[in-house]
């Protein structure tokens, strides 16, 4: 089983203070968010880059980079706010390479529920636009790119089904970040699996009741994460499970019942 933990900028402590908690939870992969102000501030910033790549040198970790999210939206149809969303995204891949990240992961964007419904197709068109720049960016560097699935919202959700995660990726020919826990928003985590099933080379989990997007520990929502592991145990030994909880006490749980789960199965 491959282990890691995602920060998070409502963690409130350094960088360095995540790596070391990380380091102490003995897990294999750690996933940065890029919208920790402090690296939000670095992206642009070369020197600034190096301090960061020699800080997680220190540790043993492999590491994977979430893009900058908030106020991100790659499917604006507000020319001057995609574009900044397509910069932004691209100066994560430049990120992603200069610290040697093993992968990089996207949100794709939605549609402001403000618009009226027929304008999703053109809000679609802007993602997948921005999408194939920022994929021929990614492959030039040779950073393995993904998009995530989205959780429900009362926005136009682009990127949620896994049908239209398919359309995506089969449209700008990236690789797939499973988040079970926005999965279980939408529908049936097994049409994920099925679906997308070859595309799939990292996994958010974190646990909620169906309906809103809780991040909470794994076992404290309906997902049956038991169940989930046993049906995925051909393929666990091979993609990586980051665990995506809002809290260290969270995390710390969350490691606790993945290990279990794995031990009571090995017996
Ligand atoms: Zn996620």
């Amino acid at each position: 089983m491959i282990l890691g933990v995602a920060d998070h900028p409502s963690f409130e402590v350094s960088l360095e203070g995540f790596l070391r908690f990380a380091s102490k939870l003995k897990v294999s992969v750690v996933e940065l968010k890029l919208d920790r102000p402090e690296l939000l501030s670095a992206l642009s910033k070369t020197s600034m880059i190096i301090r960061i790549k020699d800080l997680l040198s220190s540790y043993t970790f492999k590491y994977f980079v979430h893009a900058p999210s908030i106020d991100i939206n790659l499917a604006s149809l507000n020319p001057s706010l995609r574009e900044a969303s397509e910069k932004t995204l691209l100066k994560a891949v430049d990120f992603a390479a200069k610290t040697n990240a093993e992968l990089l992961v996207s949100h794709v964007g939605r549609l402001s529920r403000d618009y009226p419904r027929k304008l999703v197709k053109k809000s679609m068109e802007n993602a997948i636009y921005s999408l194939e720049t920022i994929v021929q960016a990614s492959n030039d560097l040779g950073v393995l790119f993904t998009i995530e699935n989205d959780h429900k919202s009362s926005d136009y959700v682009l990127a949620g089904y896994s049908e239209q995660i398919r359309f995506l990726i089969e449209n700008v020919g990236c690789k797939f970040t499973l988040d079970v826990g926005h999965a279980n928003t939408v529908g049936k985590i097994e049409d994920f699996t099925k679906l997308l099933d070859k595309f799939i080379v990292n996994i958010h989990i974190h646990d909620n009741n169906g309906i809103e997007d809780e991040h909470l520990p794994i076992g404290k929502g309906s997902i049956n994460f038991v169940e989930m592991f046993e049906t995925m145990k051909g393929w666990l030994r091979k993609r990586p499970l980051i665990i995506e909880c809002h809290s260290f006490a969270g995390i710390t749980k969350s490691i606790e019942f993945v290990k279990q789960s794995f031990l009571s199965k090995q017996r």
